[in-house]
This record gives C-alpha cells, sequence and structure tokens, in this order.
C-alpha cells in the first residue's frame, strides 16, 4: 500500500519511531504526484521548494512530532496562501498572490502540516464536476472517464489517488461532501461558522465553510481538531468550545436515534445508490440503533432557494473584481469599458450565470419577489431540521443521488447540474455539520454515506460515521483511471 494512503495515527507511530521522516513523507507524495497527476489534474500548482524547506525544519525540530506533523496536505486553490498563488480557479485572478495566509493555514503550520501545492476547483467553488475550472478539469480516479464532483474536486481526486495525506476543501452546497462521495474518500462540511473563514475566496458568505478531506474518519476528526476554532478575523466565527473530536469516536450508537427523511431516498435518487444506503443503515441498526423514516417537507424547494441565494451573495462578492485590484486586467477606452473587457474574458460561463442571475434577484422590484422570500423558505428548511433534532440524533442519507457522472454529461444543461446536489444542499441552508463516509460501491464507483448533525455537533456526526465505517463495507483501492472496472 502507498505509504499516503495509511492512516495519520499509522504514520504517526512510524515518526515517533524515527522510522519516517518528513521528508520520506513529502518524497512519496510528489512521486506521487509526478506518477499519476499528468492524467488526474488535481494540482494547479506545486511548492515544491517551499515544502522540502517546511519538512526540513520540521525533522529538525522533531522531539515528539504532532499528529499531522509533515504530512503533506493539498490546499483548495480558494484558501489564501502567501507561498503560493491563489486563483480560485479562476483566471480573473491570475497569478494573484495574497499578502497573508488564512486561518486555517495559520492552524495548519501550528500543527506542522506540509503544504504541497494547491488543487483544482471549479471557479469561485460553482460547480459539482470540476468541469468549470478556468484551468484543466480533474479526472476521476475509479474512471477517467469520469467527473471527481465538485467543486472540492481536485481534493477529493487527490486524496483517492494518495498523492496527499489528507486536503482542505470548502463547502457551499456540498463542495466538501459531493466530491467526497465521489470519488470515495470522508469529507466533513463543519457547521457554518465553526471553522474561521478568514483568507477564503468568498462565494456566498453566509454558507461557505472550509472541512477537510481525508482517508478515513479517524483522520477527519484529527484534521478538525487542528483548524476548528473561534477567529477574532472572521465576523461569524463561533465562540463555542472545539472538544476532544477523537475521543467521540468510541464506537456507542446502541440507542441513538437516526432520522432517515424519505426525501431523500425517493425520486430523483438512483436505485444503486439507494440500496447502499439501506446496507448501511442496516448496519447502524445491528449496532444498536434506532432508524425511523421521517420527513423534512420544506427541502425539496431547496435546490431552488440555494440558486437564488448564493447566485446573490456571489453577484455581491464578485463585484470586486474589476481589473483594478486583483490578477487579470484587460485594457478598454475608458474605465467601464475595462471592466468590462476585464470581466467578460476573466469569468467563465458558469460564473457570469451566476451573477446575471444573482443580480436579478437582488434587483429593485425583484428584490421581495425572490431574494426575500427564498431567505423566508431558508428559515422554513433550518426549522425542518429543528424539528426532527428534537427527537433525533442525526439525520442519515446519501450524499448525493447518483454516483460519479461522465465528463460531459451535464455541461449542457445547468439544471440537472444543480439538481446533483439536492441531498446536500438543504443541509447547507440550515448551517449544519455533515459528513460523508464510503458506504460501497454501485457498478463499480463509489457511493457516500451522509450523517447530518445538530448545530456545532461534529463530534456526534464523526461518532457515527466511524461506528458504520469500522462495521460496514469497506472500498477496495481504486485501480486509478479504472481498470479494475
Ligand atoms: N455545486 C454547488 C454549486 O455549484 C455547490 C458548490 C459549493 O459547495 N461550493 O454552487
Amino acid at each position: 500500500m502507498s505509504l499516503l494512503k495509511q492512516s495519520l495515527n499509522e504514520i504517526h507511530k512510524r515518526r515517533k519511531s524515527r522510522e519516517l521522516s518528513a521528508q520520506d513523507l513529502l518524497d512519496a507524495s510528489l512521486s506521487r504526484i509526478r506518477e499519476t497527476d499528468d492524467r488526474i489534474g488535481a494540482f494547479l500548482k506545486l511548492d515544491e521548494e517551499g515544502a522540502r524547506k517546511r519538512a526540513e525544519r520540521i525533522d529538525e525540530g522533531d522531539e515528539d512530532p504532532g499528529l499531522l506533523a509533515g504530512l503533506p496536505v493539498g490546499i483548495k486553490d480558494n484558501i489564501s496562501t502567501k507561498a503560493l498563488s491563489t486563483t480560485a480557479g479562476s483566471r480573473i485572478l491570475g497569478d494573484y498572490a495574497p499578502l497573508y495566509d488564512a486561518t486555517v493555514m495559520e492552524k495548519l503550520e501550528h500543527s506542522r502540516a506540509n503544504m504541497v501545492g494547491k488543487t483544482n476547483m471549479d471557479e469561485f467553488g460553482m460547480g459539482s464536476s470540476n468541469e468549470n475550472s478556468g484551468f484543466h478539469p480533474v479526472r476521476n480516479p475509479w474512471d477517467f472517464d469520469r467527473v471527481p464532483g465538485g467543486s472540492s474536486g481536485g481534493s477529493a481526486a487527490a486524496v483517492a489517488a494518495g498523492q496527499v495525506s489528507f486536503a482542505l476543501g470548502s463547502d457551499t452546497g456540498g463542495s466538501i461532501r459531493q466530491p467526497a462521495a465521489f470519488c470515495g474518500v470522508v469529507g466533513m462540511k463543519p457547521t457554518y461558522s465553526r471553522v474561521s473563514r478568514f483568507g477564503l475566496v468568498a462565494f456566498a458568505s453566509s454558507l461557505d465553510q472550509i472541512g477537510p478531506l481525508t482517508r478515513n474518519v479517524e483522520d477527519a476528526a484529527v484534521v478538525m481538531q487542528s483548524i476548528a476554532g473561534f477567529d477574532a478575523k472572521d465576523s461569524t466565527s463561533a465562540d463555542v468550545e472545539v472538544p476532544d473530536y477523537l475521543s467521540a469516536l468510541n464506537g456507542e450508537v446502541k440507542g441513538l436515534k437516526v432520522a432517515v427523511p424519505r426525501e431523500m431516498m425517493g425520486e430523483g435518487v438512483d436505485a444503486g445508490v439507494r440500496e447502499k444506503i439501506r446496507q448501511a443503515l442496516k448496519v447502524l441498526e445491528d449496532l444498536g440503533a434506532v432508524v425511523e423514516e421521517v420527513s423534512l417537507p420544506h427541502s425539496e424547494y431547496a435546490v431552488a432557494t440555494y440558486y437564488l441565494l448564493a447566485p446573490a451573495e456571489a453577484s455581491s462578492n464578485l463585484a470586486r473584481y474589476d481589473g483594478v485590484r486583483y490578477g487579470a486586467r484587460v485594457e478598454g477606452d475608458n474605465l467601464v469599458d475595462m471592466y468590462n473587457r476585464t470581466r467578460s474574458s476573466g469569468f467563465g460561463p458558469e460564473v457570469k450565470r451566476r451573477i446575471m442571475l444573482g443580480t436579478y434577484a437582488l434587483s429593485s422590484g425583484y428584490y421581495d419577489a425572490y431574494y426575500l422570500k427564498a431567505q423566508k423558505v431558508r428559515t422554513l428548511i433550518r426549522r425542518d431540521y429543528e424539528e426532527i433534532f428534537q427527537s433525533y440524533d442525526v439525520v442519515v442519507g446519501p450524499t448525493a443521488p447518483t454516483t460519479a457522472f461522465r465528463i460531459g454529461e451535464k455541461t449542457e444543461d445547468p439544471l440537472t447540474m444543480y439538481l446533483n446536489d439536492i441531498c446536500t444542499i438543504p443541509v447547507s441552508l440550515a448551517g449544519l455539520p455533515a459528513v460523508s463516509v464510503p458506504c460501497g460501491l454501485s457498478d463499480g464507483l463509489p457511493v457516500g454515506l451522509q450523517i447530518i448533525g445538530k448545530p456545532f455537533d461534529e463530534s456526534g456526526v464523526l461518532k457515527v460515521a466511524h461506528a458504520y465505517e469500522q462495521n460496514g463495507e469497506r472500498l477496495p483501492e481504486p485501480r486509478i483511471g479504472g481498470d479494475a472496472r
């Protein structure tokens, strides 16, 4: 098994006994990237030199290496890094070099993880397949003809292919969980405000959250421990104590009440996916959990609500890319002409579509009919969950309605692409923590089980995911490119 496919804990043991150095880990990562990334396309750029220096420093000061010390990590390219340009997958940012590190980068540095590079993504996080990257698409390590999911597709593919020990992604409507499901890895979206957004390139600020993509649930707990917590630099950051996530992984799910929304198991969800979720629920039941069907009546409006609110916020957030302050600029006859040319050539088609949708929804005369109404529906969606959580500990269902689809299959019709997020978007609108954990294969492709928790109960979510992972179906290793199928 490739070195980087071992769990963080296994690697840590070998690091403590000095059997492995940070440099060994970096070598393993870089050679794996060289071997596979011309075909996968998970990385937009590498920081070999910086990573070498960091590895040396980590090895020098190595009394008792922490759990993340020296581990190669891939960072989604919408997370600001001083060491490497940050493009958010967009040509409009060009080679924009942030003057500061995002708070999560400072935290990872404190844990002495080692960033090897920045991962590919849909432009500004807008997409579910990585086909909207302004640079190049990413291929799913399980099958090169298929998408890795999005928008954190580069991060998910890098972990699945063993290029890095773990990665960070961001999730606005499913962008950590859905690619995790498609690539057969674990992905966690924390409660909104649990992880600082300082330094995250904004897409829809009331929804965006950074979170880990890892090989297993324990690793997700370790990374969460490093990145979670209050940050005065993010005005929405929550001052809520961060518990010990690892100690929550105690396997105790006996008597736990699990709600399965019928809306997540019905029409629009592939039969093969549903079957895998049923089997996973059976595993939880066998462990003593009480599984019951419930209803989230407003979730059918979630996708429509999201596609008003997220573009509205995006149209405002993206106004700053004007050719003056960041990245690319195309000169024009006058100031307005320069703005027009810069924005017309710098943004891709999906971003333009969202800016138009959002500007329309916010325009006077339509604001009440669209934006305000969508805000009200968002409240109803959140209340559905509040009610369920009065009687249940977690909500469980699929992460995505399908397995990884073919490259090009949904690019012609934005609506079918948007519908791939029906299982993740309601959770984002409600601001809840959720994890996607692999629960087997359907037609040779990974399926993700989504576990959703109460606000700030990442521990509860991770506990259930871990109990399932230890007792449920394990995925085989992907044979890169899909020759196993
Ligand atoms: N796929 C969704 C979108 O296109 C969600 C993206 C995300 O979570 N960043 O908006």
